[in-house]
């Protein structure tokens, strides 16, 4: 199997040859097909096995096929990970993959100033990036506005409870829409992620690696 296999935009192809991606990983060979139709997805998957493109190239693709102007203060994808660094590396991923489409990406995280994350959120992005105490503080100051979501994303989802961010995955979830598509990756199955997937997933695919 090839990418071009996937029906995904010839922006999107050409971006992923420009990365030097051949050949889609088990991961993303049973991701991108399921969550191209919409799908609500559970993955079980570990870094490393590529699991950034397989939300990322399908969520990029259904933006692209359905043009919106980015919402103010808020954004049409948004992706919640654990850490400063694993969000930084998922924006570079949605950045690179999308060098060929015009989508603003912005990550939002704690440890700097919010100043340049607010700013960059007026006028509205297309996605977000984000670790999830910062983001529920912007939130909560009235600085960002996620009802007009499309597309959540949880990645790493049981390290994110394991660091304690239950509470605000629960506030942040309840500040977007119940119409959604809705994605999360764990690699463990604790009793917690299955209450969460349950909680927030309707009729999700599954896909294990
Ligand atoms: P991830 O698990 O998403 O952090 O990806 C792990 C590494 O594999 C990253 O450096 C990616 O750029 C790379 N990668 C992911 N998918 C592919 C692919 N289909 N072909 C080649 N490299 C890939």
């Amino acid at each position: 199997m090839t990418f071009d296999d996937l029906a995904l935009a010839p922006a999107i192809l050409k971006a992923l040859a420009e990365a030097g991606y051949k050949t889609p990983t088990p991961i993303q060979a049973q991701s991108i097909p399921l969550l191209l139709q919409g799908r609500d997805l559970l993955g079980m998957a570990q870094t490393g096995t590529g699991k950034t493109a397989s939300f990322a190239l399908p969520l990029l693709h259904r933006l692209a096929a359905n043009p919106r102007p980015a919402p103010k203060n808020g954004a049409r994808v948004l992706v919640l990970a654990p850490t400063r660094e694993l969000v930084s590396q998922i924006a570079d991923g949605f950045e690179a993959f999308g060098s060929h489409l015009n989508f603003s990406v912005t990550t939002i995280f704690g440890g700097v100033s919010q100043f340049h994350q607010v700013n960059a959120l007026q006028d509205g992005v297309d996605i977000i990036v984000a670790a999830p105490g910062r983001l529920l503080d912007l939130i909560e100051q009235g600085l960002c506005d996620l009802s007009n979501l499309e597309a959540l994303v949880l990645d790493e989802a049981d390290q994110m409870l394991d660091m304690g961010f239950a509470k605000p995955i629960e506030k942040i979830v309840a500040a977007t829409p119940g119409e959604r598509h809705t994605i999360l990756f764990s690699a463990t199955m604790p009793k917690s992620i299955a209450a969460l997937v349950d909680s927030l997933l309707s009729d999700p695919a599954k896909v294990e690696i």
